[in-house]
């Protein structure tokens, strides 16, 4: 599982510092051309085979037992951890030099191999979900399998809503001709665009990535003609795009309702192991703390001089985030900051740099980003980044090296929960960032710099929690809106999109008609509907999380250590409620926001004391 960090950069890279860390792999293998990577690869599509010989069939039984079905899971997690290290490996090796052929190949072919493996094994979660009722509940009572009941009580309620096994086949025959086909156009079509802007005299193409870090171009000009590029290519695009859409919107209303869920939200509640309630709690604070967003880009504008601040104002960098910091003493603040919340969290922070799990340097060929790739339980994480040496890196490292400890500490769980549900996978990442942040923030050298630094905090928070809210409700206006009135035309999706976005701006910033198209290049809405709400979730969960260690200190860390460590074994009201915490409860939600609100009102006091 690798937890991706992609975030759009706006400058060119400085020249590279010195010792920048590699990371060691052979302890997964020796390189492209090691023996063992075909020998395992051999091994385990033979295990594959005859995992399905041995075992289909046998699960979806009356006289099936407890002994069997555990020998069959037992069987099944082995399999999967062996499936998963070529792959893990190829990844990580192709990240660190993308134009290498034989590293592309490789990772082609795990990737065949990975998928070949999965058709042997699709039977089995399928079975669990078909055991009759009366064998089941005889069956998860005992004691062997109560290792495994989180992860069978949770298929079995995925199940709950499968089709006949010949209508299952025949969407799974078929999937990627329907949704996922215009799925996958829509990401082809946008990743084919390009946006021409002139820029100094002459006409350039530039590709989405490139268009959009103009966006945080310090020139107000460059901003204002990047962004009509972007409404300009977007609007080629909307017929197109619209259609797909509308397509999506559609396919979904149809599963939903011979699957039998009850809203469009229904089938991502129940994979996040969420109670639709909750989420809606979590909205519904978002939306009504949405004054802090004006209050913020009140004095966004003042501080960049604009007094009619417009969508393309939204990213504009401020004086003061020039500032850089080497790698020896980004190292040295990380660790610090994870030992002085709990000394064996940062023994374990450290060791990801005493044993080379890192890969910071920067070269050409690498990717971008950064991701903390954790392998098995019994394999250690690896943590890929770029270092620029920016204090955002420092913040990058903190985050991933979260993740690294997280399923560090998780390693007692059995495969299938390691990794908890998408709400939880970001709380340990976004907890190192702020265990970091306050540190940091001491480390510059002038108000200027903190008041920049804390700025692009609170902008990345926004974009995680309310951005990702307002998000979710245009998706729930959308879905809503093909169900009842069919099939829906370009302009009245930007006005809900527009609703959407200009909702959580107030009047401290006025979208603009040029931007009511610019849902029509958002990937989440159209891969995979209402992911997106999982971001703000997590957010504010963490920081309300914060705020109660900074009430109890001590009795906290013990009990989050616990909660680490419980991976993805437990549901997140079980999990969250080891802490204290109810997370029904409105209040608490409203806690983060406080904190929010409390990083705004002191941006706000640094720019008056400039
Ligand atoms: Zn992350």
């Amino acid at each position: 599982m690798f937890h991706g960090d992609d975030a759009v950069t706006e400058s060119a890279l400085p020249p590279p510092p010195p010792s920048l860390p590699t990371w060691d792999l052979s302890d997964l293998y020796n390189g492209v051309d090691d023996p063992r990577l075909d020998a395992d690869i051999a091994t385990c599509s033979q295990r594959a085979n005859d995992f399905e010989a041995r075992f289909k069939g046998s699960i979806c039984a009356d006289e099936v037992t407890s002994a069997h079905l555990l020998a069959a899971l037992a069987e099944y997690e082995a399999l999967l951890r062996d499936r998963y290290k070529p792959e893990a490996f190829a990844s990580l090796l192709f990240s660190t030099d993308t134009r290498d052929p034989a590293r592309g190949a490789l990772l082609q072919k795990t990737r065949e191999f990975g998928s070949s493996v999965a058709t042997h094994l699709v039977f089995f979660d399928i079975e669990i979900g078909e055991i009759p009722a009366a064998t089941y509940e005889r069956l998860i009572e005992a004691a062997e399998l109560s290792h495994y009941r989180h992860y069978l009580d949770h298929q079995r309620r995925l199940a709950a809503h499968n089709l006949s096994e010949a209508e299952e086949k025949i969407l799974v025959e078929t999937s990627t001709t329907r949704g996922r086909a215009f799925a996958r156009l829509a990401t082809e079509i946008n990743g084919r665009t390009t946006f021409e802007i002139e820029l100094g005299g002459t006409t350039e193409e530039k590709t989405q990535s490139e268009v959009l870090s103009l966006l945080f171009d310090a020139d107000r000009r460059i901003r204002e003609k990047a962004a009509a590029a972007i409404t300009r290519s977007l609007r080629n695009n909307a017929h197109t795009c619209t259609f797909i859409y509308n397509t999506l919107l559609h396919e979904k209303d149809v599963l939903d309702r011979l699957r039998g869920y009850e809203s469009p939200e229904a089938s991502r509640h129940l994979n996040n192991e969420l109670d639709g309630g909750i989420v809606d709690f979590v909205s519904e604070v978002c939306v009504a703390n949405y004054d802090v967003v004006s209050d913020y880009y009140r004095l966004k504008g003042s501080l960049l001089g604009i007094d009619d601040l417009t969508h393309y104002d939204r990213y504009a960098p401020l004086a003061g985030g020039e500032t850089r910091i080497d790698f020896d003493r980004a190292r040295q603040m990380v660790v610090n900051s994870f030992s002085g919340f709990s000394s064996p969290l940062g023994e374990m922070a450290n060791s990801f740099f005493e044993n080379r799990w890192i890969d910071a340097a920067l070269a050409d060929g690498k990717r971008g980003g950064a991701y903390c790739a954790g392998v098995t339980p019994d394999h250690h994480p690896y943590i890929f980044m770029n270092y620029t040496g920016q204090p955002r890196d420092v913040m990058t490292l903190a985050h991933e090296l979260g993740h690294g400890v997280h399923d560090i500490l998780a390693r007692s769980n059995h495969l299938l929960d390691y990794h908890p549900v998408l709400p939880l996978a970001e709380t340990a990442s976004t907890f190192a960032e702020m265990l970091l942040f306050d540190r940091l923030l001491g480390e510059l050298d002038s108000d200027r710099e903190r008041l920049a630094l804390l700025c692009s905090k609170i902008e990345d928070t926004f974009a995680t929690v309310f951005r990702q809210i307002a998000m979710f409700r245009f998706e729930q206006l959308a879905h809503r809106a093909r169900r009842e009135r069919g099939e829906l035309t370009t302009e009245k999706l930007n006005e809900l999109w527009q609703h959407s976005m200009q909702e959580m701006f107030g009047d401290s910033l006025k979208l603009g008609d040029e931007h009511a198209c610019w849902w029509l290049y958002i990937p989440h809405i159209v891969d995979a509907p209402f992911y997106v709400y999982a971001y703000a979730f997590g957010e504010l969960l963490v920081l309300a999380l914060y705020a109660r260690y900074q009430e109890e200190d001590e009795p906290f860390v013990e009990r989050y250590t616990q909660l680490l460590s419980a991976g993805g074994s437990q549901t997140p009201v079980e999990l969250t409620s080891r802490l204290g915490i109810d997370i029904s409860d409105r209040e608490f939600w409203q806690g983060g926001c406080d904190l929010i609100r409390a990083r705004v009102a002191e941006a706000v006091s640094l720019a008056t004391a400039l």
